[in-house]
């Protein structure tokens, strides 16, 4: 803190006063010492299901949305959402139908647990993974820490 206020303080910038004209320069290089932002944020922000009911199918309309902001497949997603449904489902276009009436709170806690179980990394909680199979067995590859983590569904 003390640091940074003394280079922040322009007429003792690197021990010596200075003329304001060096006051941009200053910032520069006061700025450099900040710490980078990260690249990707540390948080997944899950956008929340556009859910609509049509007869008895729920259809989720910014589904491929979803399945891109947590950078998996969408046939894979709705696998898994169809499974936690007890149900089927289809893939058109950017949607998704399942059959059976969902709420929206209840679409949101099944793309909660897949985002539990596939893609947050266990070892650093980071949301940055992708997906491998090896010999049949399913692995969270995290691009962040490197570690790598079987699949665990309950
Ligand atoms: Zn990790």
């Amino acid at each position: 803190m003390d640091k940074v206020k003394y280079l922040l303080t322009p007429q003792y910038f690197l021990g010596k006063p200075m003329a304001s004209s060096g006051y941009e320069e200053m910032l520069r290089r006061a700025l450099k010492l900040l710490p980078k932002k990260p690249v990707k944020s540390e948080r997944l922000t899950i956008p929340s299901a556009d859910i609509v009911i049509v007869g008895n199918r729920t259809i989720i309309r910014n589904f491929k949305t979803i399945a891109s902001t947590l950078n998996r497949k969408p046939e894979q997603l709705l696998r898994f959402l169809c499974k936690e449904a007890g149900s089927a489902g289809s893939l058109r276009d950017d949607i998704a139908e399942i059959h059976g009436r969902f709420s929206r709170s209840q679409v949101n806690r099944f793309i909660r647990r897949y985002v539990q179980s596939y893609v947050i990394c266990p070892v650093c909680k980071r949301p940055d993974t992708h997906l491998e199979k090896h010999e049949r067995i399913l692995y969270i590859v995290c691009d962040a820490c490197g570690a790598r983590s079987p699949v665990i569904t309950r």
